[in-house]
């Protein structure tokens, strides 16, 4: 569809934009409204701004794309072959992404000019640096997430199941009531005719919210692939500790799931001045996060620091 430019952004709902809503009300106006048009030339500076800001990134979140990628990778290697592909291949595609970062983040003026195009890792772009101790800490988190993609329950039953892999980080989105929910599940794959397995790949601690989005993207094969939920199996790998989790989906799981999803819109769409077209109230109606101490790690820390 060819790009049209609106005065505002269209309305969706995502497990991360309730994520970004209950952490800070205010992080959420500049990620979401603020930097809306913020590529366009004749933006204002602050919406400019935020739409920059919104684009960085930091080192550990780097890390779990690139983990991500190898993961997304191995499963497609497995898919066109049958074979797995070596651990230096993956090995190298992650330190890749990261020396990318690295560098990128050393010349900010293109990153100023594209900032969809170039990393900037806020880490630098704050001045904080990236100590040695961080670096031992991401090469030891490389060095156990990438033999865990391979050793992955995920992985040992695609090769040794002759599973069929459906897709994988596909960017799609279905309907509840008027509201576009976006669900990128990271694999599904097939078991057999009536097993189909949603998995989530995860660089992070373990946390019960993983649950939550995995039944949204079991929801997504329900409605887009008309999928019949008894057949859903759930599984979150955690590639840091190489501990997989099934989550069962169920009927129940799913109208629970709904039910918060419907929860979360209504909460959001409090915050708006016209809910119909997606126009939000002045800045001031969303509140600064009360506990500041983690206002240094956030991308927008630059927009609220006078105030901090
Ligand atoms: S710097 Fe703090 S208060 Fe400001 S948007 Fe970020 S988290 Fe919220």
């Amino acid at each position: 569809m060819p790009y049209t430019k609106t005065k505002y952004p269209p309305w969706s709902w995502s497990n991360s934009r309730k994520s970004t809503f209950e952490e800070c009300k205010r992080k959420y106006y500049y990620n979401y409204y603020l930097s809306h048009n913020g590529w366009e030339d004749d933006a204002d500076e602050m919406s400019k701004k935020a739409y920059r800001l919104k684009n960085m990134t930091g080192i550990h979140l780097i890390l779990g794309s690139a983990v991500h990628e190898a993961a997304e990778y191995t499963c497609k290697i497995i898919s066109g072959s049958g074979k797995l592909p070596e651990k230096k291949v993956l090995i190298d595609k992650v330190r890749f992404l990261l020396n990318q970062a690295w560098k990128e983040s050393k010349n900010p003026r293109q990153w100023m000019q594209s900032p969809k195009r170039y990393f900037m890792l806020y880490e630098f772009y704050y001045g904080y640096g990236i100590s040695e101790k961080v670096i031992g800490k991401i090469k030891k988190k490389m060095n156990a997430s990438v033999p865990n993609i391979l050793n992955s329950k995920t992985v040992r039953d695609i090769v040794n199941n002759d599973c069929t892999v459906k897709i994988t980080e596909e960017v799609d989105k279905f309907n509840i009531e008027a509201t576009p929910v976006y669900a990128i599940p990271d694999l599904v794959y097939r078991a057999d005719s009536d097993n189909w397995i949603v998995v989530d790949w995860k660089t992070g601690r373990e946390n019960e919210e993983h649950d939550s989005q995995i039944n949204t993207y079991s929801m997504y094969l329900i409605e887009k692939h008309g999928v019949n939920p008894d057949n859903i199996t759930g599984r979150i790998e955690y590639l840091t500790t190489g501990k997989a989790r099934d989550v069962e989906i169920s009927r129940n799981s799913i109208q629970e799931n709904k039910e918060k999803i419907r929860n979360s819109i209504s909460e959001m769409q409090e915050c708006l001045a016209d809910a119909e077209n997606n126009i939000p109230l002045e800045m001031g109606e969303y509140p600064m996060m009360e506990n500041r101490k983690l206002c240094k790690w956030c991308n927008f820390y630059e927009l609220c620091h006078r105030s901090i």
